[in-house]
């Protein structure tokens, strides 16, 4: 049992009950390049400039809004960028908050019925002003539920298990699970890495590669070495979590994030599609098993898909795209 795999980066403790975590060797709680510099410092490079949005972009200054706190009154009870203040903060006035706040409820959630089908999220930059007090930075705030990492539910490598420790018995639907961090490849570089990963195969281990495909931005997520829980949700053909693309202020590159898609209880496995990661077409595939040539599976390169569920394709899923 290891005590913290996040080794204290996360704001609560992530368990293990398995020391060994395969070719896992580093936890970040956002990702990174190859070279270890954050994504955080590039801006992201967008070719479509027919549209107006990307030339709002233009300069070296970032988008935010305006937001703080006037008076010192209201300092321990404000809140900042909500949905009702959508005609004086810049953020939400253009792009939305689609997260809310249930009074019953410890955790802000994402309504996931209001958000229009294939919109990345925008949420309040870092560089904001509205710092702690925002209501628009939900997925900046690192893995705040309970969860553990075991053997999976199909018996094969491990999983991420829902554990309620601090939290309500059952996570509602939208509710923030953690990004998907790792390394952000170029398709030339996930290229290269998929290559030798053929050239030296590892038992019990797919691609762990997301990529993530938006007009005029392509990055492939690698978290294999490096990365944190995000990489330990198996695939299933019915799965309780969807993954959304997300922005830290407008300008900056896409992340990918994991919400539950809908309510999730006590020692539930967590789990999304690796062929249709938004639960919408195409936005986001994974790229598990691709292996053309890899032993001990069929000459097509498919694996049998092993998660049980009623409405089970009976393969992984294959994306020849990369
Ligand atoms: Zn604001
Ligand atoms: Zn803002
Ligand atoms: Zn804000």
């Amino acid at each position: 049992m290891m005590g913290d795999i996040s080794k204290g980066q996360e704001p609560f403790p992530i368990s293990s009950l398995q020391d060994d975590l395969g070719s896992f060797n580093t936890y970040i709680t956002d990702s990174i390049f190859p070279d270890g510099t954050s994504i955080a410092s590039s801006k992201a490079e967008r070719n479509d400039s027919d549209d107006d949005e990307v030339d709002d972009l233009e300069g070296n200054d970032p988008w935010t809004c305006s937001c703080t706190i006037d008076d010192p009154e209201d300092q321990d009870v404000a809140v900042l960028c909500t949905v009702r203040d959508s005609d004086s903060c810049d953020c939400v006035s253009g792009f939305g908050n689609f997260y809310t706040k249930p009074d019953t409820h410890f955790h802000q959630l994402l309504n996931l019925d209001a958000l229009p089908e294939r919109l990345p999220l925008v949420e309040c930059s870092p560089q904001c002003p509205c710092f702690e007090r925002c209501a628009n930075k939900l997925t900046q705030r690192g893995v705040r539920v309970s969860l553990i990492t075991k053997p999976a539910s199909s018996g094969i490598g491990l999983g991420l298990f829902y554990t309620p420790n601090y939290d309500s018995p059952t996570l509602p639907k939208g509710t923030f699970i953690s990004l998907y961090a790792g390394e952000y490849l170029t398709t030339h570089q996930a290229r290269q890495r998929w290559i030798d990963q053929l050239n030296n195969p590892k038992a019990g281990e797919g691609n762990y590669v997301l990529s993530v495909k938006l007009p005029g931005e392509t990055w492939h997520i690698d978290p294999r070495y490096k990365g944190n829980i995000g990489r330990f949700l198996n695939h299933s053909c019915e799965p309780n979590c969807v993954i959304q693309i997300v922005r830290w202020g407008v300008d900056s590159l896409p992340r990918a994030a994991i919400f539950t898609k809908r309510d999730v209880v006590d020692g539930e496995e967590l789990t999304f599609d690796y062929a249709n990661a938004s639960g919408s077409t195409g936005m986001a595939s994974h790229l598990e098993e691709q292996g053309l040539v890899q032993d001990g599976i069929d000459q097509k390169g498919r694996t049998r898909c092993l998660c049980a569920s009623e409405r089970c394709r009976g393969w992984m899923p294959f994306d020849e795209r990369l």
